[in-house]
C-alpha cells in the first residue's frame, strides 16, 4: 500500500509541475486528466499498481449500481402494496353493492348508505395519497435511472473525447479476444499518435491541445462505422478496434482515416482556433499463434506505429511492414 501512496504522490506531483509551469488552471477535471496522462507514461509496475486500484474503485461503482437497483425493486414494491389498497377498497364495494341488492328495509338501507358513503370517503383519501405517492415514486426512478446511466458512463467513457476509455478499451478486447478465439475469427486494432503534438501544446497551449484531442475524438466517431470500438489509449493516443477486420480491410480504414485527416482541420471549438494535424497509424491483427494475448497484439501495433514515426510520420504501417532492426 506504501508504495501505492508513493507512485500517486510521484504522478501528482508531476502533473501538478507540468500544470504550474504551463499555467493550466487547477480544475479537478483538468488535474485528473493530467494525472491519467502522466500515468500512462510511466513504468509497467505504477501502472499496474493504480490499475488495480482503479479495480477496486470500478467494484464500489458495481456496488452502487447495485444499491440504486435495490431501492428500484422497493419502490415496484410500494407501487404493488398501493395497488393491493385500491383492490381492497374495491372488494369492500362489492360487498356493499351486492348487500344493497339485497335489502329492503329502510333502516337498513339507511345503514347502507352512511357505510358506502364512508367507504367512497376511504377511497377518496386513499386515492390522493397513491396519487402523490406514484408521483414520488415515478420522480425517484427517474433519477435513479439517470443516475445508474451516469456511473455506467462514468466507468467507460473518457470526459475529454467523448471516446470510450481504456478501461472500457480493455474489457472490450478481452471479450473479443474470447469471442475470437471461440469461433475461430480474428479483429485488428490501429494504434493511432498524433504527429508532434507536443509542439501544438507548445505553439498554442494546453487547452487548444485539449480541444484538439476533442476533435479527433469526434473525428474519429464520424470517419468509422457504428460497430467499431473507437477509444482513448493514453495521452494523445488511441486505439480503435475493428471487429472482424483483416489487416487488408483495417489497413485501409485506418488509411482512409489518416488521408482525410490530413486534408481536413481540426477545430477546437472552445478556443475558436482550426488546426490542421497529422497522425501515424501502426495496424495489427490477432493472430493464431498460441501465444498471442492482447498485450503481443498492442505490441506489434506499437512496434508498427513507431516505424511509422521512424519514416517520416503521417503514414500508416501495418505488422507485415515492420522491419526487423538488423
Ligand atoms: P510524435 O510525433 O513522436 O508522437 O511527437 P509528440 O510530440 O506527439 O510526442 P509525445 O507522444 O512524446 O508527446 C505527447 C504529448 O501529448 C505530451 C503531452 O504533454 C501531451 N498530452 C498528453 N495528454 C494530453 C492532454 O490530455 N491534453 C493535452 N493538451 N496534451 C496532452
Ligand atoms: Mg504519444
Ligand atoms: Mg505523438
Amino acid at each position: 500500500m506504501e508504495r501505492f501512496y508513493l507512485t500517486v504522490a510521484r504522478v501528482a506531483k508531476q502533473a501538478l509541475h507540468h500544470m504550474v509551469e504551463h499555467r493550466i488552471p487547477m480544475l479537478p477535471d483538468i488535474y485528473s486528466r493530467h494525472f491519467y496522462n502522466f500515468l500512462a507514461a510511466c513504468d509497467q509496475d505504477s501502472q499496474h499498481l493504480i490499475a488495480e486500484q482503479l479495480e477496486s474503485d470500478s467494484k464500489e461503482s458495481d456496488n452502487q449500481q447495485q444499491q440504486s437497483l435495490s431501492i428500484m425493486l422497493e419502490l415496484t414494491e410500494m407501487i404493488n402494496k398501493l395497488d393491493q389498497i385500491t383492490g381492497n377498497h374495491c372488494e369492500n364495494l362489492d360487498n356493499h353493492l351486492l348487500k344493497l341488492k339485497e335489502t329492503e328495509e329502510i333502516d337498513d338501507l339507511n345503514k347502507l348508505k352512511n357505510e358506502i358513503t364512508n367507504e367512497l370517503g376511504q377511497v377518496i383519501i386513499s386515492n390522493n395519497e397513491i396519487h402523490k405517492n406514484i408521483l414520488d415514486a415515478k420522480t425517484t426512478v427517474e433519477r435513479l435511472h439517470t443516475k445508474m446511466e451516469e456511473v455506467a458512463d462514468m466507468a467507460t467513457i473518457d470526459d475529454l473525447t467523448g471516446l470510450y476509455n481504456r478501461r472500457a478499451l480493455f474489457s472490450r478486447l478481452t471479450e473479443e479476444f474470447s469471442r475470437a478465439r471461440r469461433y475461430e475469427q480474428s479483429f485488428s486494432i490501429l494504434l493511432i499518435d498524433i504527429d508532434d503534438f507536443k509542439k501544438i501544446n507548445d505553439e498554442h497551449g494546453h487547452l487548444v491541445g485539449d480541444g484538439i484531442l476533442r476533435g479527433l475524438g469526434a473525428f474519429l466517431r464520424q470517419n468509422l462505422r457504428d460497430s467499431d470500438f473507437p477509444a482513448r489509449y493514453g495521452g494523445e493516443e488511441f486505439i480503435c478496434l475493428l471487429p472482424s477486420a483483416d489487416l487488408t480491410q483495417a489497413s485501409l480504414a485506418g488509411e482512409k482515416i489518416r488521408e482525410h485527416l490530413a486534408t481536413s482541420k481540426l477545430r477546437s471549438k472552445k478556443m475558436g482556433v482550426s488546426l490542421q494535424i497529422t497522425v501515424s497509424i501502426g495496424v495489427a491483427t490477432l493472430s493464431e499463434d498460441e501465444d498471442e494475448n492482447i498485450d503481443s497484439l498492442i505490441k506489434r501495433a506499437d512496434k508498427a506505429l513507431y516505424q511509422a514515426k521512424r519514416n517520416g510520420k503521417n503514414q500508416l504501417v501495418n505488422e507485415s511492414e515492420i522491419e526487423t532492426a538488423t
